[in-house]
């Protein structure tokens, strides 16, 4: 008898649907909380969810949808969009999510790049398909996610006509085995925000989506669980909520979804209620949710942890969150063409051991990549630089979740088999990584690197400080010099000298900020970052004070 060349286990696929499949079984029972767009809290189990998303398969196959075909979604996190992850994926199609917080051409571009066949929308987004619409004319339908009665109430004066989404799946029995797909075919598109220049297609596999479900669920990831109930708070138009909604039924977990209603109270109300263990968001609305706890002198009374991620997180707010409320705080990186989720900084045992400030001084940097991803930084020559928690250079991924080319564009933007992510890190000998700035980001001054995360992070911790952004300001004989652009506390009295001098002893003397000056607002981008590229606009005429420094 010859010796089988491969192992003789089941070769099933990894697929979307059995993610739903899984958590409509073995936890059927398990809530899934919606707040709805029409007002009202909505309630209903995975094996609802499965049964309606098996309804919109059902729905799409009679629209004539076809494998392979991309379905866009403008919505907030709710349970109809939910539907339309597992529903559209199901079937094999392509679950298209769309920012609609990205300026109305920016959305008809995209829509139009990934030839949606249709695009389903909440009627909050109502203007914003009339629109684009008109942009759009290879869209099929606008598939509103409501009953009639919400579209007659709602949409009354909406110009394009819109397919009821309850009509449309209420004529399915929900009676579809789920399809046994190629597991490398494509589950989910997302574009970039556009931070850096137009938007760009990631475009997954079922594949990559369970295996980064996975990875995101373990213990020194984002630990999902059947004993947590989850608020995804970052959008499921933003990479697919850094992959909660997969993570949910592969754990089990209850999930709890907020709707349009981000505001600290209404979160903070809606996470009481519903006994939330576990969120995830960008710095800038946890900024909303703990000016409110503080103004409204309360507490969470279940949240244990939460991911913070998508632009680095402040120091003080780590500290807020875990000294004053007694909340973990796990600080991630990502980005959309990594499905999004690289790296987390969860201490090792050995880290574990060194002091209190130590270990914090850790957590405030990006930390360890998870088991599927390999990085690296490389210096200006290519060469990978030495783990060394210095030597900063750009910082490198590969892995089966990350992209190997952009959606519908021929050229690789690999190098040698590594995806270039356009930050700038150092690798400590702990395999800890931290990102000291996008490369465009960079403040070059007289041929040497400043971080501008690490001048913000100062500000941020001033207690009369809100938001502050730092940016490369021209400087005759530097080059470049930093310039701080800061928004006050209301009612706060402090003074540009004593903001520049809250630098002294906490940077090295040549990273102190020239100037310091202050705006009302910062402007953000559609996922809440701050819109560096803009504010260099805006300050392009800006002198420094110290401009006069003789040249030498
Ligand atoms: P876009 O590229 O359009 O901004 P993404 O959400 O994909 O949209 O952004 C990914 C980028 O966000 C990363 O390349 C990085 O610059 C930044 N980023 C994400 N998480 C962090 C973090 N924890 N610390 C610093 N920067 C981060």
């Amino acid at each position: 008898m010859t010796s089988p060349l491969f192992g003789q286990m089941m070769d099933v696929p990894l697929l979307a649907s059995s993610l739903l499949s899984h958590a409509a079984r073995h936890f059927g029972d398990t809530e899934i909380v919606s707040r709805r767009i029409e007002g009202d809290i909505h309630r209903y189990t995975w094996r609802d969810c499965e049964k309606r998303a098996k309804q919109l398969s059902q729905a799409l196959i009679g629209l004539g949808v076809q494998p392979g075909e991309r379905i866009g979604t403008l919505a907030w996190n709710g349970y109809r969009h939910l539907e339309c992850y597992f529903g559209v994926t199901g079937m094999g199609a392509v679950c298209h999510t769309i920012n609609p917080r990205l300026f109305p051409d920016q959305v008809a571009f995209i829509v139009n790049h990934a030839d949606d066949e249709y695009v389903a929308f909440d009627m909050t987004f109502a203007t914003l398909v009339d629109i684009i619409a008109p942009q759009c004319p290879n869209v099929k339908g606008w598939i509103a996610l409501g009953d009639e009665t919400c579209i007659s109430t709602h949409l009354a004066d909406m110009a394009t006509p819109a397919l009821s989404y309850e009509t449309l799946i209420g004529r399915c029995d929900g009676d579809y085995p789920w399809p046994v797909l190629d597991e490398r075919s494509a589950s989910f598109l997302c574009y970039t925000s556009g931070t850096t220049g137009n938007p760009k297609g990631a475009l997954y596999t079922h594949r990559s989506t369970v295996l980064h479900a996975f990875a995101a669920s373990l213990p020194d990831a984002m630990g999902c669980s059947a004993r947590d109930a989850i608020l995804p708070v970052v959008p499921m138009f933003h990479v697919n909520a850094w992959g909660i909604p997969h993570a949910a039924p592969l754990v089990g977990a209850k999930l709890v979804l907020p709707g349009n209603c981000l505001d600290g109270k209404a979160l903070y109300e809606l996470m009481e209620a519903e006994g939330v263990t576990f969120s995830a968001g960008v710095p800038t609305v946890w900024l909303g949710l703990l000016n409110y706890m503080k103004q409204a002198g309360v507490r969470f009374n279940t949240l244990k942890r939460t991911v913070i991620g998508g632009s680095a997180c402040p120091p003080a707010m780590l500290r807020s969150f875990e000294d004053e409320y007694g909340v973990e705080v796990i600080h991630a990186w990502g980005m959309t063409e990594m499905s999004p989720l690289g790296t987390l900084a969860k201490l090792t045992w050995r880290q574990q051991q060194l002091t209190p400030d130590e270990q914090r001084h850790l957590r405030e940097k990006q930390g360890h990549v998870m088991f599927g991803v390999d990085m690296k930084v490389v210096g200006d020559d290519g060469q990978e630089l030495p783990w060394d928690g210095t030597s900063f250079g750009d910082l490198h991924v590969r892995g089966p979740w990350v992209i190997d080319r952009y959606f519908r564009k021929d050229d690789s933007p690999l190098i040698d088999g590594w995806f270039p992510t356009g930050d700038v890190a150092t690798i400590d000998a702990d395999g800890f990584m931290h990102i000291t700035d996008r490369s465009k980001d960079v403040i070059k001054s007289g041929g040497e690197w400043i971080s501008s995360i690490d001048l913000e992070n100062v500000m941020m911790s001033h207690p009369q400080v809100a938001e502050a952004a730092c940016i490369a300001c021209s400087h005759p004989k530097w080059t470049e010099r930093p310039l701080v652009v800061v928004v006050l506390r209301p009612g706060a009295t402090v003074t540009r000298e004593e903001l520049l001098a809250f630098y002294d002893g906490k940077v090295a003397k040549w990273w102190k900020p020239d100037d310091v000056v202050f705006a009302d607002e910062l402007p953000h981008t559609a996922t809440g970052k701050l819109q560096k590229l803009r504010l260099r606009e805006l300050y392009r005429e800006h002198v420094l004070p110290t401009v006069d420094e003789k040249v030498v």
